[in-house]
């Protein structure tokens, strides 16, 4: 099946001011082809780009198709090409007298580190090298590229492209660089520059017997059996063992093949009047706009990367500690370096990005040899959009576009100074599950954590792993570290939630609570009280205390511009998810426009929990209803107050408060004295106490007697939590403030629930209106989404439900039938084997999950056609799952305060990536029924 390709033009030419080919041709010529053919030939650039060619990624996939063999028509198309660039060049290709050498370099459409490495120098044979000697004058010159190139082809042609598995720092490159590092060794130099002409020719000899020896193969001295042994091996290097697993993990796919690019050789080895370097338009660790580079006298190709020798600065500003005291490119060679600046400039001016290049210097000549949109962190990344939008080089749109969501974690957490980083050793990795750096000393229980913080120590809580009960310890600690669980295992929730940093499923510690010790795997002991230092980002254990660098947002003047832009583009509200006031007042400042998600439960745990856990406890084991009613009368005063409290906070902004949803046994007191006290205090004997509390046992409590079902069984438990919240909204409102809830129903699967639910609250309602004094008191009524089946049954939930707020973290367990807190187990099997792509509790499975939550927001709104729908679970914060709600047409999501500001520019993007879709900003709108925009809402004053 032949396939014509483009009239089966299978090579586009680039060099001396024109090319063939331009950078939207990425697809067919690769990155680096597609830039290379913009730089050379771009009538606005025509910068000094070696002649060359490039072989398109067509040939790969005909390659493939055909037995790995070429169209016929290639070696003719490839000798024209070599024609004209020998022309350019003024030298030929295998001439003996100057010998036109080149380089063979690969290019996918996307770059693709590590997949195949450049051979230089190709076209030196025994023969040529004596022309290469003679033109140049430089023999040592003629060797040390000779020596390279044997290196390099034995490397990546003979080995690698021979579908050798080399592992890292195994193969012929290693052997070879051995010999190399032997004489250096021996003659006592530091730098490969100091070996003599003898020297090199001796190496070169000793390579071609070593390369003949372990690859059982001469190295080819011919310079056509070097370049197509160097196509091959490029096109080869497409199937081997790392591109391919590389693809994988990037989502690549296998079809898009590789180019090749086929360049005439520019020496920045020819003497102190050549170089190489590599450099930004802006700085990428920072993103200031200063020109940032380094650069090595007399060296070729990688060196710089590589980090044989200490680079050199290209200018004062990019000096650091190492290089402090080295001439800079701008003083040694200052008329190149304007010459460099200038091009830098106008690339970056072309390409209205950052951009990486590499450039050399032969003999006083510039040469550009690469440019591409350069890699930056997320602080530069901020920076670099902000200030280019500020240039005017992009628009806003392009702005919010360059930085990627979770970039921002890093501008919002301290971090762990990289030099430190630097200097010391790991002693275990686990998975990074909150980002940002934090140190402290270790303990091993919530208990020792509450305490020594008390004492002004700062700790890291170690555990095997965390539950409810540790969360006073956990949010005492600088840090939480477990050597069990998984990026969702309830120690990375709560950490992620707050923002702390955490690292998780750290297998290589044991611990020893009989001494209170944990050993590392290197065998490292770290007793309580010692200090460890955690780099949550990559999930990195420190022993010891290192420095941490703090990053404060609010002065963070390009992230306050970004968000500005941010917010001007995104239609879909973002809210905060919180426990309590505090966590509103965090979520307000991150930018939250409403809390989507505010559960009365945490009042139970942590920090002054005792009197309302205590009285909760009452109610549970309470036998009648009035013993119930008692013990709800003294617990409605906490609810009230927490509500109140956080409605405050948000100052008019909609707050979702979800009624009580837990299990009630997982409150139950089991141990000997809490149950003598409960007792006492309730004055029934210990006997009957513990009956009750045994009757309350559940096989399956995520499945048993919780949310909607408590209000069902014990309406009165739903009527005082009502009641909080009508009377603390009438207060607020009649001391001329501002407060909007909506009271939200969990774990619902019926509408019946429903409607059972909301005679108990338009009752209440009315009673606080007569009691209060108040006409009115603005609120929605609306549900959790969270079983599959009221999804499906959307349609009716919406007949009573003003509002969806689908759970999408029970959503994800009930449809897949995973139990969250326990697929440690097995979830990291499904993801090795590839039987899921990702975890479905951090991002939202958009086929499955998804699919229901489609489902139940066109259900719902075909009977109620403005009824609001967000979002609340983890997903709220994950980019994707942010941008996948705003393609449903949600009106808001919700996520923990951190990842607020993730949220809205994902939010953003997915405004500027979706602009068909349409969405009415619900989540400001609460307002206290002044200027009431909110259609829902409006209707539901009226009917009162
Ligand atoms: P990578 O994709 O890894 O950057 P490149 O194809 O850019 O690989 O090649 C690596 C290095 O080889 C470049 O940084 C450059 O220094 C050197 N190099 C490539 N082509 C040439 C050439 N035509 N002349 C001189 N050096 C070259
Ligand atoms: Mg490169
Ligand atoms: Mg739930």
């Amino acid at each position: 099946m032949e396939k014509t390709i483009r009239g089966n033009k299978y090579i586009y030419f680039f060099g001396g001011g024109n090319a063939d080919g331009h950078e939207s041709m990425k697809n067919l010529l690769g990155g680096k082809g597609a830039n290379l053919a913009e730089m050379a030939g771009h009538p606005k650039l025509k910068l000094p780009v070696p002649p060359g060619f490039t072989i398109t990624t067509e040939v790969c996939t005909y390659y493939y198709d055909h037995k790995k063999t070429y169209p016929n028509e290639l070696r003719s198309q490839v000798g024209e090409a070599l024609e004209k660039t020998e022309k350019l060049m003024g030298k030929k290709f295998g001439d003996e007298k100057d010998p036109l050498l080149l380089s063979v370099r690969s290019g996918a459409r996307r770059s693709m580190p590590g997949m195949m490495e450049t051979v230089l120098n190709i076209g030196l044979s025994e023969k040529t090298i004596k022309g290469l000697i003679a033109q140049s004058n430089d023999e040592r010159f003629a060797y040390d590229a000779y020596r390279r190139l044997i290196m390099m082809y034995a490397d990546v042609v003979m080995e690698k492209g021979n579908g050798a598995d080399v592992r890292h720092g195994k193969g012929i490159r290693k052997m070879l660089d051995e010999k190399l590092e032997n004489i250096k060794e021996k003659q006592g130099y530091i730098s490969d520059t100091q070996l003599t002409v003898d020297e090199l020719k001796t190496l070169v000899r000793t390579y071609k017997k070593t390369v003949k020896k372990v690859l059982g193969k001469e190295f080819p001295d011919d310079p056509w059996e070097q370049l197509w042994g160097g196509i091959g091996a490029v096109f080869s290097s497409w199937n081997g063992k790392r591109a391919v697993e590389y693809r994988r993990i990037e989502k690549i796919p296998d079809e898009w093949g590789t180019a090749v690019n086929v360049q005439a050789m520019v020496f920045g080895n020819m003497g102190n009047d050549s170089c190489t370097g590599v450099a930004f338009t802006r700085n990428p660790g920072t993103g200031e706009n200063k020109f940032y580079g380094e650069y090595l006298v007399n060296a070729q190709g990688e060196d710089v990367v590589a980090g044989i020798r200490t680079p050199a600065p290209v200018n004062e500003y990019s000096k650091n500690a190492q290089s402090e005291n080295f001439t800079t490119l701008e003083k040694m060679m200052p008329k190149l370096y304007k010459e460099l600046d200038g091009y830098q400039n106008k690339l970056e001016l072309h390409y209205k990005d950052m951009q990486d290049i590499e450039f050399t210097i032969e003999k006083g000549k510039l040469y550009m040899l690469q440019c591409r949109v350069g890699k930056r962190n997320g602080i530069a990344a901020v920076r670099m959009a902000t200030e280019m939008y500020a240039e005017k080089l992009i628009d806003a749109k392009t702005a919010i576009m360059r930085v990627a969501p979770n970039q921002l974690v890093e501008l919002l957490l301290p971090m762990l100074d990289p030099k430190a980083e630097q200097t010391n050793t790991v002693i275990a990795k686990g998975l990074p599950a909150g980002p940002g750096g934090a140190k402290g000393r270790v303990v091993f229980s919530s208990d020792d954590a509450v305490e020594w913080e008390q004492r002004g120590e700062k700790v890291i809580l170690v555990r095997e792993e965390t539950s409810p009960e540790d969360v006073d310890g956990m949010h005492k600690s600088q840090a939480i570290l477990t050597t069990k669980g998984g990026m969702t295992s309830h120690a990375a929730l709560v950490a992620r939630g707050w923002g702390k940093c955490c690292i998780v499923g750290c297998g290589d510690i044991e611990i020893h609570h009989e001494n209170k010790t944990f050993k590392a795997k290197n065998g490292e002991v770290i007793k309580e009280g010692d200090w460890i230092t955690l780099n949550g980002t990559r999930g990195l254990v420190y022993e010891g205390s290192l420095p941490l660098v703090d990053i404060d947002i609010e002065k963070n003047k390009s992230y306050n511009e970004l968000m500005k832009l941010v917010d001007k583009i995104k239609v879909m509200g973002v809210r905060a998810n919180a426990e309590t006031p505090g966590d509103a007042a965090q979520g307000v400042k991150f930018g939250a426009e409403g809390i989507g998600l505010f559960r009365t439960e945490h009042m139970f745990y942590g920090e002054g929990s005792e009197q309302p856990l205590f009285l909760l406890r009452k109610m549970i084991v309470s036998k009648t209803e009035a013993e119930r009613r008692e013990a709800l009368n003294e617990l409605y005063i906490y609810v009230k107050k927490d509500i109140k409290d956080t409605l405050l906070v948000m100052n008019g902004h909609p707050v979702t408060i979800r009624l009580l949803d837990p299990p009630l046994h997982e409150f139950v007191p089991h141990d000997k004295e809490k149950l003598h006290q409960l007792s006492e205090e309730l004055g029934i004997r210990v006997s009957v106490l513990k009956r009750r509390v045994l009757a309350l046992h559940e096989n399956n409590p995520m499945l048993g007697h919780r949310g909607v079902r408590l209000g069902v069984s014990y309406p009165e438990i739903t009527e005082m939590q009502v009641r909080a919240i009508f009377e603390a909204t009438a207060e607020i409102i009649k001391s001329g403030k501002k407060a909007f809830p909506e009271i939200m129903v969990p774990v619902t699967c019926t509408v019946n629930e429903l409607s059972h639910q909301k005679k108990i609250v338009d009752r209440v309602y009315e009673e606080v209106c007569e009691a209060e004094g108040v006409k009115n008191i603005p609120y929605l009524y609306g549900t959790m989404i969270e079983i599959p089946r009221a999804a499906l049954k959307a349609g009716h939930m919406a007949e009573v439900a003003d509002f969806f707020s689908f759970g999408t973290n029970d959503l994800t367990q009930m449809s897949f039938g995973f139990s969250r807190d326990d697929i440690g187990g097995f979830l990291p099997n499904y993801l090795d084997q590839k039987i899921l792509y990702d975890d479905p509790f951090q991002t939202i499975d958009q086929e499955g999950v998804g699919e229901l939550i489609r489902i139940g927001t066109e259900r719902g709104r075909k009977t109620k056609p403005n009824l609001k729908v967000g979002i609340c679970g983890e997903h709220g914060g994950d980019a994707e799952s942010v941008k996948f709600c705003h393609r449903i047409g949600m009106n808001y999501v919700s996520c923990s305060p951190f990842r607020v500001p993730i949220a809205r520019l994902a939010a953003a993007q997915a405004a500027v990536q979706y602009p068909e879709i349409k969405i009415e900003n619900y989540a400001t709108q609460g307002n206290n029924g002044h200027g009431i925009k909110n259609p829902v809402q409006k209707r539901r004053l009226e009917s009162v």
